[in-house]
């Protein structure tokens, strides 16, 4: 037989998905012999055999790669056999540019699910349980390559069984970096509002379970950062947490056990299932079911949006608004939590209004004092905070309005042919619904949403979230883009970095951002209706019509007719300032 070896390098996200035991059964199956490695530059495959065999399992390996396995490249060659003895797993090679990707978060799948409520199983409702195919990722790396050492996990040493199933090729949690169990895993504490302890383990979760049910506010530590849980249904508790968090209208967030509690309160297309029991588990924005209604054809938005028509739901969750953003559980500990109440909760952000969610349990304490009664926490620290991400279907397409908890650090992959093909640039985004992103090559990582640059503490987040991408990918800054808005917190940090700066106009960064996102080119006709953008001539513009040419330039080929905005910035939150600018206009006209 004529022995060739096949070298493969695949990029992508590929590490913590089981990708590795994955090539170890099908290189058994095929009996190939050689090696697969994680590296930080992605994962290395060598294998031995015949040609037919070789291209077999180089087709095979795309086909039938683990479901959260996304190849973004995958290189390959045919070189002279080395001489393999068997095929092997090998240790995670360090060094070289860091490119891999980091996986989100992922909401459990259904086989630690199984686990977590069969009393047979040693993770019988144990809040931490995960597997290669779920759990913890993005918030709890702190360093590439992804591997235990370089995870808020580091500090649990596993049991002799975890440690069994960490080494076994054929286990589900075969290089599971966040691998625990009861014995040896993070465990729940249940604290007062100064921090002694209450209670811990099952029972501080079902203390907590009855806390809410007796109308508390409910701090509790999830994935990514806190969040405050209130029974939905208990006008009193909704509308003391609306005071307490200075939140005045914006509309909360709901939880509920089920698939079937959700159809019970809202109109769920096949679609919006879809997203709710995705594995990136985020709120999607769905029409509340109108509770009295009689049968036939609704009657139209205004009688959707009065009170008792959002069944049980108390009418402070949503004031006014035909929809409620409801998720499903995403992580056992939510799973377990929702099993022990029979109705929905709101499960907002752990945060004072514009301020973002709290990560530590002693940041917790102090933050959150007088907003939240009692402290569900755990001693896993989350290295970054991770919003829950919010979606909504619009003309039959799933949109994406806050992507974060499932979805960052993914990037956006763009096309060659872009300027500064080599460059690394970060972008640093603008004023309000901020995030940042790093562009390394073909790839753009996109963080976590940040949100409104409003507060000092939103400030330090989003400072946090720009060294933090640079770091993590170990990236060198070529250029900093932000927006041409010189007073914007985002635009003078940009100022400060020692890379050069460029500045992007406010709606070509949109149009331009949209072009890569589904892959256009110019020329394109970008209308960007959007609330203010400082233009090229200092004037804020509300809405441009944006032709793009090549090489990334564009044209201003209309736009709408302007008008003088008493107090600048401060008319967008307070719009009868710019009605007045619009009624001073049509005065002078006349
Ligand atoms: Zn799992
Ligand atoms: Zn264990």
């Amino acid at each position: 037989m004529n022995c060739e070896r096949l070298k493969i390098v695949v990029r992508g996200a590929v590490q913590g998905v089981g990708f590795r035991p994955f090539v170890y059964r099908l290189a058994a199956e095929l009996k190939l012999k050689g090696s697969v490695s994680n590296s930080a530059q992605g994962v290395f495959i060598e294998v031995e055999g015949a040609h037919d065999c070789l291209q077999r399992f180089r087709s095979r390996l795309e086909k039938e790669r683990p479901p959260r396995a996304v190849i973004q490249s995958l290189e390959s060659s045919f070189l002279d056999a080395v001489g393999y003895g068997r095929f092997e797993i090998r240790e995670t090679e360090t060094g070289g540019a860091k490119t891999a990707l980091i996986l989100p978060d992922i909401a459990p799948c259904q086989d630690c699910l199984k686990e977590i409520f069969d009393t047979k199983n040693r993770r019988f409702r144990y809040p931490f349980t995960n597997c290669t195919n779920c759990g913890p990722r993005f918030s709890i790396i702190e360093a590439l390559p992804y591997d235990r050492a370089n995870t808020s996990m580091k500090k649990f040493a596993m049991c002799t069984e975890c440690d069994r199933e960490y080494n076994d090729p054929l286990d589900r949690r075969f290089h599971a970096q966040p691998n625990a169990c009861p014995r040896c895993g993070p465990q729940l504490q249940l604290w007062d509002e100064n921090g002694a302890i209450l209670s811990e383990g099952d029972d501080a979760l079902l203390l907590s379970a009855d806390a809410i049910r007796a109308g508390k506010i409910v701090a509790l530590k999830g994935i990514g950062g806190f969040q405050l849980i209130v029974d939905a249904r208990d006008e009193q508790t909704v509308s003391r947490l609306r005071e307490r968090k200075h939140r005045e209208e914006k509309p909360f967030a709901l939880m509920c056990a089920s698939l079937k509690t959700v159809c019970g309160i809202c109109q769920v297309s096949e679609l919006a299932e879809r997203l709710l029991v995705s594995p990136e588990s985020p709120i999607v924005l769905l029409s509340a079911i109108p509770n009295h209604l009689p049968t036939g054809p609704p009657i139209g938005r205004t009688h959707l949006a009065t009170s008792s028509d959002k069944s049980e739901i108390a009418q402070s969750v949503a004031p006014r608004n035909p929809n409620l953003g409801v998720m499903l559980p995403s992580t056992p500990l939510h799973h377990l939590l929702m099993h022990e109440l029979d109705f929905p909760v709101v499960a907002t952000s752990g945060n004072l209004s514009d301020e973002p969610i709290c990560i530590d349990e002693q940041e917790a304490l102090e933050r959150l004092r007088g907003i939240a009664d009692i402290f569900l926490v755990h001693n896993r620290p989350i290295v970054r905070h991770v919003d829950d991400s919010i979606t909504r279907i619009m003309c039959g397409r799933e949109l994406v309005l806050r992507r974060a908890r499932g979805f960052a650090p993914l990037p956006i992959a763009v096309k060659s042919g872009q300027p500064n093909p080599l460059s690394t640039i970060l972008s640093v985004g603008a004023h309000l619904k901020n995030t940042v992103a790093l562009k390394i090559e073909n790839n753009v990582f996109v963080s976590q949403h940040i949100g409104d640059l409003e507060t000092e503490q939103a400030f330090g987040a989003f400072q946090r979230a720009a060294a933090d991408l640079a770091r993590l990918y170990d990236a060198k800054i070529d250029f900093v883009a932000c927006d041409m808005h010189p007073e914007y917190l985002s635009t003078k940090y940009a100022s400060e970095l020692s890379a050069p700066k460029t500045e992007v106009q406010h709606h070509w960064a949109h149009v331009a951002a949209c072009m890569a996102e589904n892959e256009m080119h110019a020329p394109a006709l970008g209308v960007a209706w959007d609330g203010t953008g400082y233009g090229l001539d200092g004037t804020i513009w509300g809405g441009e019509f944006l032709l793009a040419g090549n090489h990334g330039s564009f044209e201003r080929v209309a736009h709408l007719r302007q008008f003088r905005l008493p107090g600048g910035d401060q008319a967008v939150k307070e719009p009868h300032r710019s009605a007045l600018g619009v009624a001073n206009r049509i005065r002078k006209k006349h």
